[in-house]
């Protein structure tokens, strides 16, 4: 799996300084590295039952979309507040400055459906939580939150403890 990060591309301060972006499109545009990101999540999931993945704004909407194909299952899209036309449900969640806000339509899930929840990274946490808080609220059941890349020296998964947490590869760095 740590291959992976071969093709992970890193761009310091972006997108303020002190950050250390990991930036998935070079793994997106190589087809060798984007199946075998592929090949690692859905052997990771093929045994459980899954009914809906639900990919977070944007990078989680490639990987979802990509392994809800390869799992047989439906896909719901968790997006940034205004984006989309029906009728939703938000949650509002912390950032380092301000708060943000997150939405998925009311009709997305049905009671009890068992979700898996994709995005890119773990940094903080916050999104992640966020994004569990609106499947729980239309009732679904979370198998659990899965991301390529786990940043370790944000302890993200500390906020995300009620959840399986699942991760290909991790950084030390913040
Ligand atoms: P957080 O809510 O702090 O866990 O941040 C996770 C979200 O922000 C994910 O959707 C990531 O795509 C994005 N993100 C946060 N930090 C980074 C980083 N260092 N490199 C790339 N994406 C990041």
């Amino acid at each position: 799996m740590e291959e992976l990060k071969d093709y992970i591309r890193n761009i310091p301060d972006f997108p303020k300084p002190g950050i250390q972006f990991k930036d998935v499109t070079t793994l997106f545009q190589d087809q060798t590295g984007f199946k075998k990101c592929l090949d690692y999540l859905q052997a990771q999931f093929k045994d459980q039952k899954i009914d809906k993945i639900a990919g977070i704004e944007s990078r989680g909407f490639v990987l979802g979309a990509a392994l809800a194909d390869r799992l047989g299952c439906g896909l719901v899209l968790i997006r940034k507040k205004g984006k989309l036309p029906g009728e939703t449900i938000s949650v509002t969640y912390e950032l380092e400055y301000g708060t943000d806000e997150l939405e998925v339509h009311q009709d997305a899930l049905k009671s009890g459906e068992r979700v898996l929840i994709v995005d890119d990274l773990l940094a903080t946490g916050g999104t992640l939580l966020a994004a569990a808080q609106l499947v729980e609220k239309l009732g679904g059941n979370i198998v659990g939150l899965s991301v390529v890349i786990e940043l370790l020296g944000l302890n993200g998964r500390k906020k995300l403890k009620d959840y399986p947490v699942f991760k290909l590869i991790e950084y030390d760095e913040a």
